[in-house]
């Protein structure tokens, strides 16, 4: 079988995860003292309590930590790795609000701003249209740019590129146009369903503390706004995604209960479909305070989300933030999903990511073969799925030697 479907909320989960994780678990060796009671409550489908995060955190051995995050993957998902063909256009980086870490957005009398009017963003995208299923598009707050905006925008990319899932604006943007067009969240991203939006992004979570946000990103979104109106998101209907920015200044509690505050919603709505981990990147940016993550630190995020997370069935290894060693080397501590086949992208560059913009989906997939996964193309929802077959690889060839 090379191609197949699943509903939005399996989202390609094997439909009898649990029981193969238990029966996985009771069959796999021995586990450490400190592990042992964290393995026998996922192996009857008990959700880990913020100590066991803390003990995940704090274990001295990374590499149980990953078996262990592995193991449930692997019960889930197989040795599946999912993809998709996307490109990132980023509307404007004119933003009223001005977060701390933000190397992005500009002041509108910036030199450097920029605002793309509909026929500009449908020119920049067209460029990509016909090698992408997906655009993901988040900017900063326009003072502008209400609800008629972003419909317009909308219904005329839907009617261009009908191909074309719509993934856009997060949470903070989402409250931005409806207090501009004076709507409730609802109405807002009812209104914008009905103009195509097909599913949301999940940035602008950072950590879900009140205290941590007023240093980092000071007049964003609340943490009970972002949770309300991803709510109200999967409440119209719209799949959403949701994130983590860690290595600021959160303490590992606060990580550990924001996976807590996000499965909890997911339980409830079941609307989350893929978590996205990624660390501060420090160039350029406005935090000098921050902590910032080592490989391993950002290798063990991965594996404690997904051993924290079973109501959000993926957990994406963020490519482009994180680089493609470590987001290869995550498809072994808990990650199934990678980022696609992006074309260009703004934000995460300008804050010092380094990760090439033209991977195409051929080396996409050789990275996720070498990591002893499976490629599977997926749709914007993780309803459709179909095996990427690669091209034979170019063969190598072997160097002269020049004699003297
Ligand atoms: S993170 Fe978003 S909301 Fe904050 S300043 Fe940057 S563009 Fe604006």
């Amino acid at each position: 079988m090379s191609a197949w479907t699943s509903s939005r909320f399996d989202a390609g989960s094997n439909q009898d995860w649990q029981r193969r994780l238990t029966e996985s678990l009771q069959q796999s060796s021995q586990w450490s003292e400190a592990i042992q009671p964290l393995v026998t409550k996922l192996s009857v489908g008990k959700s880990l309590s913020l100590e066991d995060g803390l003990t995940l955190y704090n274990h001295p051995n990374l590499s149980e930590v990953g078996r262990l995050a592995h193991e449930v993957r692997t019960a889930r998902f197989d040795d599946k790795a999912f993809f998709n063909s996307n490109v990132h256009v980023n509307q404007t980086n004119v933003c009223v609000l001005a977060c701390k870490f933000c190397a992005f957005r500009r002041s509108k009398k910036a030199e450097d701003a920029y605002a793309m009017e509909v026929d500009a963003y449908l020119e920049d995208l067209g460029q990509y249209a016909e090698f992408v299923d997906e655009v993901h598009s988040v900017g900063g707050l326009h003072p502008d740019w209400g609800i008629d905006h972003y419909e317009e925008l909308f219904r005329a990319t839907k009617a261009r590129f009908p191909h074309i899932t719509i993934k856009a604006l997060t949470a903070v943007e989402i409250k931005h146009i409806s207090q501009l067009s004076d709507l409730s969240y609802t109405q807002t991203l009812q209104r914008l369903k009905n103009a195509g939006l097909g599913s949301l992004p999940g940035g602008g979570a950072e950590i879900l503390d009140d205290d941590v946000r007023a240093i980092i990103c000071n007049g964003k979104e609340s943490s009970q706004e972002y949770l309300d109106i991803h709510r109200s998101a999967h409440e119209v209907g719209l799949s959403t995604n949701c994130t983590m920015l860690f290595g600021t200044i959160e303490t590992l509690e606060q990580r550990v209960e924001h996976m807590i505050s996000l499965r909890e919603l997911a339980s409830e709505t079941g609307g989350f479909q893929c978590f996205v981990p990624y660390p501060f990147l420090p160039d350029d940016t406005r935090l000098p305070e921050a902590q910032l993550a080592t490989g391993s630190e950002i290798l063990r995020t991965i594996a404690v989300s997904r051993l924290m997370l079973h109501s959000i069935p993926h957990i994406k290894a963020y490519r482009m933030n994180i680089g493609d060693e470590l987001a290869e080397l995550a498809l072994q501590f808990g990650a199934d999903d990678i980022d696609g086949t992006v074309q260009k992208e703004s934000i995460m560059h300008l804050a010092g990511s380094t990760t090439p913009l033209d991977h195409d989906r051929y080396q996409l997939s050789r990275l996720i073969k070498d990591a002893g996964c499976v490629p599977i193309q997926r749709n914007t929802t993780y309803e459709r799925f179909e095996i990427y077959v690669a091209p034979e690889p170019k063969r190598r060839k072997r160097l002269q030697v020049i004699q003297e």
